[in-house]
């Protein structure tokens, strides 16, 4: 592995300290978490920047806080630490299970839910659990904090609302409720499996019919997509084996698969369908 032995990387103790060296900087990517993203597409020869601001083990960054109706996630929280967090599993099952099919446990104990979503890959598998959440992120920099939805957090292939100077503070997300969610994820095999495809669900029933539905898939385009075409088909409907078969068919249909080394777009259709099957049979 070739690094550049030239990187200054910084160490602040506090969130302000991070932000005070933050401020000013013109690109992103001088952030470093826990650096399995970032140190890997250094080695891989991506530009170097002659500076860096470690962020791992900011104790603002770190901290996971239940509130009545949502839970703040800090950025700086490993998937280990998701994973293993038995007060969250009731209120953010799907999240939880997306943490602990990342990488293996050596990734699992060092990457963070901030750098799994600041990277935006459309293979990050925690981003349809965040998006289905309904949440939002909260940035801070030096000129104050902000709150972005979720749904409007990836705009585009690898690209996040964040300036360079802002940092990911955490994630507030609604507690689940009375509605079931599920994360399924497909690779070529059970560890170290980058995803194909995966999708998160959140779906509320009362008395046998749908009352809210939330779906998303990762893996399938540029950025996590919610399928609000399948959602809107569900609302207000009695989950029956045949509303289960149309969602399947119009996931299929309205998907707009990406074609790459990890899949082909049938394969990635086709799948993304059987996933949505998979969530409204475990209803
Ligand atoms: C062997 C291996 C297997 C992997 N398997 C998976 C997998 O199965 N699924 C998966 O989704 N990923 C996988 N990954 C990718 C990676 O582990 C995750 O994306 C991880 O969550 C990244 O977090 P990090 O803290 O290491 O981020 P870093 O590498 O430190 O940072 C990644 C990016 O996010 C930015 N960033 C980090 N934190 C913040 C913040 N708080 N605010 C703003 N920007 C920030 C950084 O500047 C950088 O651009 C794997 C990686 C490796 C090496």
């Amino acid at each position: 592995m070739k690094i550049t032995e030239t990187i200054d990387i910084r160490f602040p103790k506090t969130l302000a300290e991070a932000l005070r060296l933050q401020a000013g900087e013109k690109t992103r990517g001088q952030l470093l978490a826990g650096g399995t993203d970032l140190m890997v597409q250094w080695a891989s020869g991506a530009p170097t920047p002659e500076r860096a601001t470690s962020i791992w083990n900011l104790p603002e960054l770190d901290a996971i806080e239940i509130f009545d109706d949502f839970i703040e996630v800090g950025a700086g929280v490993t998937h280990a630490f998701l994973r293993d967090a038995a007060p969250i599993h009731r209120h953010l099952p799907a999240l939880v299970a997306a943490a602990a099919t990342i990488g293996a446990a050596q990734i699992q104990a060092r990457g963070t839910l901030g750098g799994n979503a600041a990277n935006a890959s459309p293979a990050g598998d925690t981003a349809p659990a965040l998006l289905v959440s309904g949440g939002s992120v909260l940035l801070a920099s030096r000129s104050g904090t902000r709150t972005v939805p979720l749904d409007r957090f990836w705009t585009a292939y690898r690209r996040i609302d964040a300036q360079p100077d802002e940092i990911i503070v955490a994630f507030r997300l609604p507690r689940k409720g009375s509605a079931r969610e599920r994360f399924r994820k497909i690779g070529t095999r059970r560890a170290q499996a980058i995803s194909k495809v995966m999708a998160a669900s959140r779906i509320r029933i009362v008395k046998g019919r749908v009352t809210s539905a939330a779906i998303a898939l990762g893996s399938i385009a540029p950025t996590p997509v919610r399928l609000s075409a399948v959602e809107s088909l569900l609302v207000g409907q009695k989950l029956t084996p045949a509303l289960i078969d149309e969602a399947e068919q119009l996931a299929q249909a309205t998907v707009q698969p990406i074609d790459d080394i990890r899949s082909s777009a049938d394969y990635r259709r086709w799948a993304s369908g059987r996933l949505v099957r998979d969530a409204l049979e475990n209803l």
